[in-house]
C-alpha cells in the first residue's frame, strides 16, 4: 500500500552552533577589512550589530564567505525541483535513477481531504485518493516485476513523491531564497517549509536574517513574509 504523508516542513541543520557563530564572527573581520575599521576584540554581539549594518547598506557580499547546509525530508519532488533552480547553492538530491520507490511515499497538500472522491473525466464514476494513489504503485511495481529498472520505470512517478536532498548555501543566497520562495507568490509548499527555515535561522543566526517579516497568511492558512524596506 502506497503510504500518504500529510506535507509539513522536516529538515535538519547539518551545522552545529560554535561553527555557525565562527561565521558570524568571520563577517565582521571580512567587513573591517574593506572599511579597515578593526578595531579590539570580535565577539557575537559586535559581530551581529555590524552585520546588521551592512545589510542595511546593502554590501551583502560579505556574507559570502559562510555557508549552511539544510537537508530537507519528506517533501515531493515538484519542492525539490524548485529548489534547485538556485544556482549559487550545492545540491545532492535522492536518486530516482538507483533508488527503488516500489514503497510509494506520496507528500499530499495539507489542507485537502484524504477522504476526497474524485469524479474521473472518462465517464467511469469516483475514485478515492487513496485507490489514485495505489493505482500509481501498482503501476510502478509491475513495470518494476516486468525488468524496467528505477530509472526506466521513473517515468510513471508523480511530482508528488516524496524525496530528499541536503541544500548548502552562503547566507547571502539563503536570504536570496527567502526573499522569493516565503513570498506571498511562492507556492505552498515551498513557502511553508522555508518559512520554518527562515524562523530557524533567525534563532541560530542573529542578526543576519532579522529583516524578513510575516506579512500575511493566504486562503489556505499558509503565512507568508518580506523583506523590510531598509
Ligand atoms: C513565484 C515563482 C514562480 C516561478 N515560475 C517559474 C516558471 O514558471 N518557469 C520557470 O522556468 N521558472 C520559474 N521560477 C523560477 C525562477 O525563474 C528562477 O529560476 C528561480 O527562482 C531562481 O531564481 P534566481 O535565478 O534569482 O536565483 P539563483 O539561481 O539562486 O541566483 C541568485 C542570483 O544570482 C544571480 N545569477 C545567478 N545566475 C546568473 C546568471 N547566469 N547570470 C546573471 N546573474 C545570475 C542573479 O542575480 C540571481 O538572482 C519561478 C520562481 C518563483 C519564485
Amino acid at each position: 500500500m502506497a503510504e500518504i504523508i500529510r506535507q509539513i516542513p522536516k529538515f535538519l541543520i547539518l551545522d552545529d552552533s560554535k561553527s555557525l557563530r565562527q561565521q558570524l564572527l568571520k563577517i565582521e573581520i571580512a567587513g573591517r577589512t574593506s572599511y579597515q575599521s578593526e578595531k579590539g576584540e570580535v565577539t557575537l554581539e559586535s559581530a551581529t550589530k555590524f552585520a546588521k549594518m551592512l545589510i542595511s547598506r546593502g554590501h551583502e557580499s560579505v556574507l559570502e564567505h559562510t555557508s549552511i547546509s539544510v537537508k530537507f525530508l519528506d517533501n515531493s519532488i515538484g519542492m525539490m525541483r524548485e529548489l534547485n533552480r538556485h544556482r549559487i547553492a550545492s545540491v545532492t538530491e535522492e536518486s530516482t535513477r538507483y533508488v527503488d520507490n516500489s514503497e510509494l511515499k506520496f507528500i499530499f497538500p495539507r489542507y485537502k481531504e484524504i477522504e476526497e472522491r474524485i469524479n474521473l473525466t472518462d465517464g467511469s464514476g469516483e475514485i478515492s485518493i487513496e485507490k489514485m494513489v495505489n493505482t500509481m504503485e501498482i503501476y510502478y511495481r509491475s513495470l518494476r516485476k516486468a525488468g524496467w529498472s528505477p530509472e526506466e520505470a521513473r517515468s510513471f512517478l508523480p511530482l508528488g513523491l516524496n524525496s530528499e536532498e541536503v541544500f548548502t548555501a552562503n547566507w547571502r543566497e539563503w536570504r536570496h531564497v527567502f526573499e522569493l520562495r516565503t513570498a506571498r507568490a511562492a507556492h505552498f509548499e515551498i513557502r511553508s517549509t522555508m518559512v520554518e527555515v527562515l524562523n530557524t535561522f533567525k534563532e541560530i543566526i542573529p542578526g543576519v536574517f532579522d529583516d524578513f517579516e510575516r506579512s500575511g497568511v493566504d486562503k489556505n492558512g499558509y503565512p507568508y513574509y518580506e523583506k523590510r524596506i531598509k
